[in-house]
């Protein structure tokens, strides 16, 4: 009776087991990847800008809504202390460059930008400013100069068509140069449709480049409205409207500016800014499922921290250490397909490696219209 109760129990375990044993190893599920990436960087705001900013903020907070955070790393190819140029030359073409440098590494050579890789598979790429569409962070993601003070051969590089969309400021650039071209005029002519004006009105067009301002745009602060975040939102319905895939980069460009100044008030008007912006792009980033946004910055600017407030113990007091850059890390949030690959700590050229190994595992996608 106990052998025959023993043999059950064997038979009825091998049975129960057998399944399982028999079952093929699982494969591994092949994660999501994104349609579409946007790319936010503020320049010069590290973490004490963000917290200083945020901290009294009635309002929605967007850096809290990302799923992912992760730490990079910011020095130059020759400095600790990076500038903007070499701070997204570095996102832009995965190689750490001098200080000062657009597109090109440490020798002053030139590499495939990310816009270039994304142009190769079919991606519509963009960008969208409050500087000059020229000024460094844009520029370093269509140009390779080993200036950023060339902005004139930088608006240039536009013909080369690695950029669709630029919205920004900088007309000066396009219409007042030095050798007495119009490039509006050049751009016209191999199908971009150019605009120049202080208000921003719906345009339709895969191929658009659009002024808002003969240099920088103006703060905030002046008056400047919703602009960035519109401008943003135009660059966008314009991508999706006609390339299956896309790269924006959207930045917050005076962030920095404040910074310089050591004026909080200027960064903060600035940074507020730009959280409405990242507001507006994760409210459709959570709808369409399909598009990764990132944001970071190049740089601190300042060494800014904050201090204890004696009078208010509930506030505290903003302190610059400098009117330059620092070189402390900055942080990185990612929300959407693709997001999982940003967190940790690394170098800035890692940012380039992520986006480059999303879109080329994405394979080739096609132009709409
Ligand atoms: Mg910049
Ligand atoms: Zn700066």
């Amino acid at each position: 009776m106990l052998r025959v109760a023993k043999i059950s129990f064997w038979v009825l375990s091998i049975l129960l087991i057998c399944p399982f044993l028999l079952r093929s190893e699982p494969k591994p599920r092949k994660k999501k990847m994104p349609k579409r990436i946007i790319f936010l960087i503020g320049d010069g705001m590290g973490l004490a800008q963000i917290s200083g900013v945020m901290v009294n903020y009635a309002g929605q907070n967007a850096f809290e809504r990302f799923e992912v955070i992760g730490l990079s790393k910011t020095a130059s190819a020759d400095n600790y202390v990076t500038d903007s140029g070499a701070g997204a030359t570095v996102f832009s073409i995965g190689k750490k460059a001098k200080n000062g440098a657009i597109g090109v590494d440490s020798a002053e050579k030139a590499h495939p930008s990310i816009f270039e890789i994304a142009k190769n598979n079919g991606w519509g790429t963009g960008v969208v400013a409050t500087s000059s569409i020229t000024h460094a962070t844009p520029a370093s993601f269509y140009a390779h100069v080993p200036s950023r003070k060339m902005e004139d051969e930088i608006a240039a590089f536009l013909l080369q068509q690695r950029c669709d969309i630029a919205i920004g400021g900088g007309q000066k650039f396009f219409t007042q140069r030095k050798d007495q071209r119009n490039l509006f005029t050049e751009l016209n002519q191999i199908g971009f449709v150019t605009k120049h004006d202080s208000v921003l009105v719906q345009t339709d067009a895969p191929k658009l480049i659009y002024t808002l301002a003969a240099n920088g745009l103006k703060t905030r602060q002046a008056g400047r409205g919703t602009l960035l975040n519109d401008a943003a939102k135009l660059a966008q319905a314009n991508l999706t409207k006609y390339y299956t895939s896309s790269f924006l980069m959207v930045e917050g460009s005076q962030i920095d500016w404040g910074g310089h100044d050591n004026d909080f008030e200027y960064m903060k008007a600035e940074l507020l800014d730009f959280n409405e912006v990242l507001n507006a792009v994760l409210d459709w980033a959570q709808k369409d499922k399909n598009t990764l946004v990132v944001v970071t910055a190049d740089h601190e600017t300042g060494g800014l921290s904050l201090l204890e407030d004696k009078q208010n113990l509930k506030s505290f007091v903003p302190h610059y250490s400098s009117k330059g850059h620092s070189g402390i890390m900055v942080p990185v949030f990612a929300f959407g397909p693709g997001s999982e690959n940003f967190g940790g700590i690394y170098e800035n050229t890692a940012l380039f490696d992520k986006f480059k190994a999303i879109i080329e595992r994405n394979g080739k996608s096609k132009q709409r219209k």
